[in-house]
């Protein structure tokens, strides 16, 4: 194998049907920061006006490295013309500027020997795309590796976690081969972030004008600010959140701010994780390796079949939060408990305190355990009366009917349904009267409800659902790295988090 290429890490394709709108993309991303683009040339309505526009970017931005794709129309690709007339174009690219040019393995098998004239001027890219699935990589790998090229690219679909793993793994194993690697779809997200961390040469990026449209998709802007990439080495510890859906998530925005205020070398990621690909996993992070994570709806239950110690209370309760290994064990535990009571606890003494918790789901049954651990009176109301009575029952608490609450007051409330969260922002657990001085709410999108706007006017103390979240949040990044949690750089970061995400999300 010839030398082994070097790219800056991040590559931002860019893809647009006119020459216009791809030069003003590409000046964009080059003003803030970018040198290293893909020039999608297939995306033009006139492939061919491509060639003009990477020689005027590059005589504007002559810092900047360009690779040329021109892929056909039937590899997944939207060229309409021969193989002849896209390695013609190709050679212009290359002769326009572009230093290196991605050819599809079925172009490179069909035509090896025009492909090897062109390695000659440039570093040709061979790639083998699979957008359905992730099959097994080492016959992947062989089949391109029979073109003599300066580097590979095998990018493929992620339908459960570990095909990300294994898609990473042959990069770290082959680590004398130059590689690209990358699994598509929002499962495959991590490898976006990782690739160059396990021997990839470079990942791709969107443009950050994309950011938070297209599930699965990364932009150059959160590469660099949020994940941190260009810092991102073998020894940096992998955590994340696993969920599903988990793209809403402020948790990554919140613990790679910590890591970083921290100096830690560590990184935080959304891992979609659908329901029947839990056990599968725990097999990826173990591979990856995962050092903690996260866990969230629906996983909060079932992860404790996975979990090899799990703490007393959180087994109680029946759900778990927070997950890490240590001595190649998983441990796990609910630090949402210390979300409620921390809280709480500063604005009055818990023992003996008469606290309702409204509502009957995973928060709620946190909130009543922890609390009567703490030796709280709990009581439980909810819209479906037997839930609440169960639930009452297994934390020693006692149960009402809706209807009791006109004539009842309690020190603090707890509210811990879904009433009042996006998009039902107008919905409220309880009519005007609210029947508490201290008055929770779990619900922090909007952070403003309902309920907390009533309970202010009426002078009520008022506990948003921020601060349970950074507390728990706090609580879990102090048990996997063991040092101090920067507490408000984390509030900033999960308000700044907050302010983007009260739009809706557009799903492309
Ligand atoms: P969950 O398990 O789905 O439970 C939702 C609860 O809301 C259930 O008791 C459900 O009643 C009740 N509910 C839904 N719609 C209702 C309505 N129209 N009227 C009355 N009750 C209704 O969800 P969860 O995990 O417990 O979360 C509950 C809330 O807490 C969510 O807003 C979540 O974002 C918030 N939360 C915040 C934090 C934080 O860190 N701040 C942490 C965890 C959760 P049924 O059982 O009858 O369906």
């Amino acid at each position: 194998m010839a030398r082994r290429p070097a790219f800056p890490r991040i590559c931002i394709a860019l893809g647009c049907e006119d020459v216009s709108s791809l030069l003003t993309l590409a000046r964009a991303e080059a003003d803030a920061g970018g040198d290293f683009f893909e020039f999608r040339l297939d995306y033009l309505q006139q492939p061919a006006k491509g060639i003009e526009a990477i020689r005027r970017f590059l005589g504007e931005c002559p810092a900047c490295t360009v690779l040329a794709t021109c892929r056909r129309a039937e590899n997944h690709g939207r060229f309409q013309g021969s193989i002849k007339e896209q390695l013609g174009l190709l050679e212009e690219a290359v002769q326009a500027g572009a230093r290196a040019i991605d050819i599809e393995i079925e172009t490179a098998a069909a035509a090896a020997k025009a492909v090897k004239a062109l390695a000659g001027a440039c570093d040709v890219i061979i790639s083998y795309h699979n957008f359905t699935t992730t099959p097994a990589l080492e016959p992947v790998l062989r089949r391109l590796l029979r073109v003599p090229a300066a580097a590979y690219k095998v990018v493929t679909t992620a339908r459960k976690p570990t095909d990300t793993s294994r898609v990473l793994s042959l990069a770290r194993k082959h680590r004398q081969i130059p590689l690209v690697v990358l699994s598509m779809g929002e499962v495959g997200f991590p490898s976006r972030v990782l690739a160059p961390v396990y021997g990839g040469l470079y990942t791709y990026a969107a443009p950050s004008a994309i950011e938070g449209t297209a599930a699965g998709q990364v932009s150059a802007r959160e590469l660099r600010h949020l994940y941190r990439i260009e810092q991102l080495s073998r020894t940096t510890k992998i955590y994340g959140v696993i969920a599903d859906p988990v793209g809403h998530s402020i948790s990554p925005a919140v613990h790679n701010r910590a890591f970083h205020c921290r100096r830690l070398d560590a990184a935080y990621l959304p891992f979609l994780v659908p329901g029947r690909y839990l056990k599968d996993f725990f097999t990826a992070a173990d591979e990856l390796p995962v050092a903690g994570f996260s866990v969230t709806i629906p996983h909060k239950q079932k992860v404790l079949r996975y979990l090899d110690i799990v703490d007393p209370l959180a087994r109680r309760i029946g759900a778990v939060n927070t997950v890490w290994k240590k001595l190649g064990r998983w441990r796990g535990t609910n630090t949402d408990t210390e979300g409620i009571t921390a809280p709480l606890s500063r604005r009055l003494r818990l023992r003996n305190s008469a606290v309702l918790v409204a509502g009957t789901g995973g928060a709620a049954r946190g909130a009543a355990f922890a609390l009567a651990e703490q030796g709280a009176r709990v009581t439980v109301v909810g819209r479906n009366f037997e839930r609440a009575r169960a639930l009452a029952k297994a934390c020693g608490g006692e149960v009402i009917e809706r209807e009791q609450l006109d004539n009842l007051y309690f020190d603090a409330v707890v509210h811990a349904t879904s009433l009042g969260m996006y998009p039902n922002v107008d919905g409220c657990f309880f009519e005007d009267r609210i029947p508490a001085d201290v008055v929770f709410d779990m619900v922090y999108n909007p952070l403003e409800t309902v309920l907390l706007r009533r309970a202010r006017e009426q002078n009520k103390v008022t506990i948003d659902g921020l601060e349970m979240f950074i507390e728990q949040a706090v609580r879990q990044f102090e048990i996997w790295t063991g040092v101090s949690a920067p507490r408000p750089a984390m509030e900033r970061a999960a308000r700044e988090a907050l302010a983007c995400r009260q739009a809706p999300i557009i799903e492309k």
